[in-house]
């Protein structure tokens, strides 16, 4: 049976109890993390705890766990459930209360987190998928990992009735990131994503590859690109927890570059793998 971490205890799957009066279950008021799990340790944690934290902000969230406390407290959820290839889910919402908008008193935050066993997607990361363009119709806080994933969850329901992978979403033409994972292209040689502001989640992976960009000289600009330039881009590519880097093939059923994976992203793809020791 799998473990998990509820309310500062760890117990069995069976054993978990949600009141229906949580706030995340009534307004999705809470914040989220997925960590990806390597050789049965938690890959680039920090930035993970970090963004967490910054989600906790927007959300005027106060965590009762100090994130050292929470970082011991996954390591242990890993290590209970002997994960060594898979993800950690971990949420956090406002906590029980009767339904309500105005922030209750008194009530302390919940936290509940698995594991999952998940193998690297191997065959998208070599073939590349299709993607259907979107408007992004979310809020202005990207930046938050919200529970709030409903314009995210349309969008890709979206794309899989219209034969996709993903849909790529933009605001007025200009390319904001996927439905659950960042956006790169690549035009004249030039790296290009759109930059961490409030339009986008700001990526655990996004920053690695733009890292591993650097270090392979690969020259980058975190710049809006338009629609436009997705179409017309050499290569592009989606960066993302689970997915990795994966690259994009074709948008709205036409042909990015060769219509093959390219170079740079062939060359991100072979620096990640290095930096996850594969
Ligand atoms: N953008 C969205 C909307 C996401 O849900 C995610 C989550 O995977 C990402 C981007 C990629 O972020 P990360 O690389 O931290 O997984």
């Amino acid at each position: 049976t799998s473990i998990y971490w509820h309310d500062n205890a760890f117990l069995p799957e069976e054993d978990v109890r949600i009141s229906p009066h949580d706030r995340g279950y009534n307004f999705g008021d809470g914040i989220y993390e997925v960590f990806r799990v390597y050789g049965g340790k938690i890959f680039e944690a920090e930035a993970h705890f970090e963004r967490l934290r910054r989600s906790a902000e927007g959300l005027k969230l106060a965590l009762p766990w100090g994130l050292d406390g929470l970082r011991a407290a996954m390591t242990e959820l890993v290590e209970r459930n002997a994960l060594s290839e898979g993800t950690v889910y971990l949420q956090i919402t406002r906590g029980t209360a009767p339904r309500n908008h105005l922030f209750p008193a008194d009530t302390a935050p919940s936290a509940l987190a698995y594991t999952r066993e998940v193998a690297r997607p191997v065959q998208s990361m070599e073939r590349g998928i299709s993607v259907v363009t979107l408007e992004d119709i979310r809020w202005l806080h990207c930046n938050y990992k919200t529970l709030n994933l409903l314009a995210n969850v349309l969008a890709k329901q979206e794309a899989a009735d219209r034969g996709a992978a993903d849909a790529v979403l933009h605001r007025d033409g200009v390319v904001t990131e996927s439905s659950a994972s960042n956006v790169m292209i690549v035009k004249d040689g030039l790296l290009i994503t759109h930059p961490a502001d409030n339009l986008i989640l700001h990526g655990v992976t996004r920053a690695v590859a733009l890292r591993l960009a650097q270090a392979a000289e690969i020259p980058y600009a975190e710049r809006p690109f338009t629609l436009d330039e997705l179409y017309a881009a050499e290569e592009a590519f989606v960066t993302g927890t689970t997915v990795e880097i994966t690259p994009i093939v074709a948008v709205d059923g036409r042909e990015v570059g060769s219509g093959k994976p390219g170079p740079i992203t062939r060359r991100l793809q072979r620096e990640f793998a290095a930096a996850i020791g594969r």
